[in-house]
């Protein structure tokens, strides 16, 4: 089998686990992978849980539709963080609930928008930046993407979800499994006095990971 051949097989068997652990319902969310020469995508209108491998979208390296079935309709914040992070082998994109939850909140830190509440969360995904809200299919959404991407592997869109990427495919889901768990701590929190991890901690991990910011994203298993 070869690599693009190992590609969409493994995206169609993470749609699966992601759908049926009810991180994405409906026809929500959009996976996409790096090949050699352009892109894999999850089609537009399918559910992650009912995924065909040939019949995955691809898209050459100027991100032009080639072959298989038309790409998911959100393909533009996947191309636009890919155009920041070449060091990004996958994108994950959920409507997960508590991070959509989030997302929906007002008075959020738009620079990072979730406290740093385990080492997981901050060894995966670092600072979360807000990206404010668009409308479905505004190409506008592409540029507030790219003033962000390259300097963090994960945003949050607002009154929408998480974008996630990562190396391989492993590293970005779970990497936006990380942030899903951690937006559900943070909801489940609320009102109770809490203690973030605090500036020496969070120096302590860059210094014993070797984390840089925007590259977080699968270097550090937990
Ligand atoms: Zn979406």
């Amino acid at each position: 089998m070869n690599d693009e051949s190992r590609l969409r097989e493994e995206m169609v068997t993470l749609g699966r686990s992601i759908f049926d652990r009810g991180l994405t319902a409906g026809s929500s969310g959009n996976i996409s992978a790096r090949v050699e020469d352009g892109w894999l995508m999850t089609p537009t209108n399918v559910s992650l849980g009912r995924l065909d491998p040939a019949r995955l979208s691809k898209l050459d390296k100027d991100g032009r539709f080639v072959s298989g079935d038309k790409p998911t309709k959100e393909a533009v914040l996947h191309l636009a963080m890919y155009e920041e992070r070449p060091q990004s082998g996958a994108i994950v994109h959920l409507h997960s609930t508590h991070s959509a939850a989030v997302s929906c909140m007002d008075g959020l830190d738009c620079d990072n928008c979730l406290p740093p509440l385990t080492p997981y969360f901050v060894m995966k995904i670092g600072r979360l930046p807000l990206i404010p809200y668009h409308r479905p299919g505004d190409p506008a959404l592409g540029g507030a993407i790219r003033s962000h991407a390259c300097r963090h592997c994960a945003v949050l869109l607002a009154n929408h979800g998480p974008v996630v990427s990562g190396t391989t495919l492993d590293n970005a889901a779970n990497a936006v499994e990380e942030l899903e768990e951690t937006a559900k701590l943070f909801l489940l929190l609320r009102g109770v006095p809490t203690r973030p991890l605090n500036a020496v901690q969070i120096e302590e991990l860059t210094k014993t990971f070797g984390l840089d910011e925007g590259m977080m994203s699968g270097r550090s298993q937990g």
